[in-house]
């Protein structure tokens, strides 16, 4: 068992973007269209701004941003079903005017729990997580987060990860896939160890780089690479970790307890934490990463089955992070808990693209308070405790390598 000290959050004001939204709400059976607002609107950053805010906003910690999806290439297909959008995408996640359920607590607050404050671009190869290191600044320039009175020290809208997802270890490796552990030459491990510090290092001379992965380990996938290799590939993460006091971005799919024993075996590498994302299996299995001082982050994939509900309805609230995965991993009405899912945006066909709308079938940033609504209402909660709850428990496991703390 391992034992950490992390240090004691700061609340953050949040600050506020332009409008873009087209979002229908349904309440109490009622589906009624909310105002569509495509201008920008100086007015509501200079006057919202400065009010009193008691929620906090969302920050996804995962969002593969540089997916294909967003340019209007779907599946591996190399013909365009539509223009890119991903500032589309963008400005309707960062949306200052926010749907819906937000609660009115007196005439002058408004409780806009629904805006997107950061999120975390998801980095799977060397390559990615340079690009997603430099798309993260370049977006940080485009969309800035306006001050905030007492935010000293702002959130950036954007950060990034790097490391190497499970199925991809072979492939950086620069090696044929094995299950062979004692095969794999120490210098190709050394050297992946080498370019992972080398954007970590450059990553957090801005604090833009904020957790080692995704990595981990993924036995669905084994055609892509052995468990032999993903095993070695991991090794090299958690010394990475250790060594730029980064938390970690865990993948785990259909292991058992092998992520588990990895870590637990080497727990005095965990200094900085780390978030097991997208989690879909057992609670017994959540509580142990719990007792190793890792966080649990939630998905769409995490809120299939009643089974699922089951686990998030125990999770303690204070080891729950929350994510989309997009454009992966969307709630769709099959899923257990779509029954609580609320806020609804106007989508479209991708054959039928309109900018401005969602993607049928493409997860977005802005899809987040599914997740959220699923949870709080599985757990019998308000939406405004769990995002709260979330911020801060995002902000006590990345908020030293956002430099926030
Ligand atoms: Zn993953």
């Amino acid at each position: 068992m391992c034992a950490y000290s992390l240090r004691k959050s700061v609340i953050l004001a949040p600050a506020f973007s332009d409008p873009f939204l087209r979002v229908i709400t349904r309440s109490r059976g009622q589906i009624s269209r909310m105002a569509t607002s495509f201008a920008s609107c100086d007015a509501c950053e200079e006057t919202e701004a400065a009010l009193p805010r008691k929620g906090k906003g969302f920050i996804d910690i995962g969002a593969n941003l540089l997916d294909p999806m967003y340019t209007g290439l779907y599946f591996g297909g190399t013909k365009k079903r539509h223009e890119p959008d991903l500032d589309l995408v963008l400005k309707r996640s960062f949306c200052a005017n926010p749907p819906v359920i937000a609660e009115k607590d007196g005439p002058d607050v408004k409780i806009d729990h629904s805006i997107l404050e950061s999120l975390f671009i998801t980095a799977g190869t060397i390559d990615e997580g340079v690009e997603s290191l430099a798309l993260a600044r370049k977006l940080n320039s485009e969309f800035p987060r306006a001050g905030v009175v007492g935010d000293s020290v702002p959130l950036k809208r954007f950060y990034s990860t790097i490391g190497i997802h499970p199925t991809r270890c072979a492939q950086e490796l620069g090696i044929k896939s094995t299950d062979d552990e004692e095969s794999i030459p120490l210098s190709a491990l050394d050297t992946l160890k080498k370019k992972i510090l080398d954007v970590a290092n450059d990553g957090r001379t801005d604090n833009v780089i904020i957790a080692i992965g995704e990595c981990g380990l993924d036995y669905e996938r084994e055609q892509f690479c052995h468990r032999a290799v993903q095993r070695a590939g991991f090794l090299v993460h958690l010394d990475v970790a250790e060594q730029t006091c980064l938390p970690l971005f865990l993948h785990n799919r259909n292991t058992g307890r092998d992520l588990y024993d990895i870590l637990k075996e080497n727990c005095e590498k965990l200094k900085s934490g780390g978030v097991v994302h997208s989690f879909d299996d057992t609670f017994e299995l959540a509580k142990d990463f719990i007792d190793l001082g890792l966080y649990i982050g939630l998905n769409g994939c995490s809120l299939r089955t009643q089974e699922n509900l089951n686990v998030i309805r125990r999770l303690p609230l204070d080891r729950i992070l929350i994510e989309t995965d997009c454009p992966w991993c969307e709630v769709k009405p099959s899923h257990a808990g779509f029954e609580h899912v609320k806020t609804k945006f106007e989508t479209r066909k991708d054959k039928k693209f309109e900018p401005g709308c969602c993607v049928k079938g493409r997860n977005e940033p802005c899809h987040i308070i599914h997740v959220a609504e699923i949870i709080a209402g599985v757990r019998g909660i308000s939406i405004t405790e769990l995002t709260d709850a979330c911020y801060e428990n995002t902000i006590r496991l990345f908020g030293q390598s956002m430099n926030t703390l």
